[in-house]
């Protein structure tokens, strides 16, 4: 489930890393080190993350879909004014940057290509993106404007 909620995140331009099996005190290091907001669902981690002097957001359990929780977390963190959608790879949290299309004939099927102006590529796992009909409706949703 915060799995979701960390590609939501990354998709709205934050630098976001996602924990699965890492011990407590190297996640609460990591944050630490790099000036990261924890996320966490566990009480007992985030007593923790306070008493590092780490910001922290304990995330309820709710049944609010992943985008809703997304921008109801942003808003609280005051954070709206620092959201970049697609900046971030919602696969891997690598930087994006906008390659010409050209450069991409023949990595895109061609179909594709001919449809859509824009693509960007992750500059971490090369992952190539483009404006398809998900992005509109995440464009709908962070009330954006179509390019
Ligand atoms: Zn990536």
């Amino acid at each position: 489930m915060l799995g979701r909620l960390a590609r939501v995140l990354r998709i709205m331009g934050f630098d976001t890393l996602y924990f699965r099996s890492e011990r407590d005190i190297e996640i609460l290091a990591r944050c630490l080190k790099e000036s990261r907001i924890l996320l966490t669902a566990d009480r007992h981690l985030q007593a923790l993350a306070k008493g590092w002097g780490l910001r922290s957001v304990l995330l309820p359990s709710e049944k609010l879909d992943p985008w809703s929780r997304g921008l109801k977390i942003i808003k609280g963190l005051n954070l709206e004014g620092c959201v970049t959608p697609f900046s971030r790879c919602p696969k891997c949290n690598g930087p994006m940057e906008t390659v010409p299309r050209e450069d991409l004939v023949g990595f895109v099927h061609p179909y594709v290509w001919n449809r859509n102006k824009y693509f960007v590529v992750c500059k971490e796992c090369g992952q190539i993106y483009w404006e398809g009909s998900h992005v509109k409706r995440i464009r709908e949703k962070l009330g954006l404007e179509h390019p």
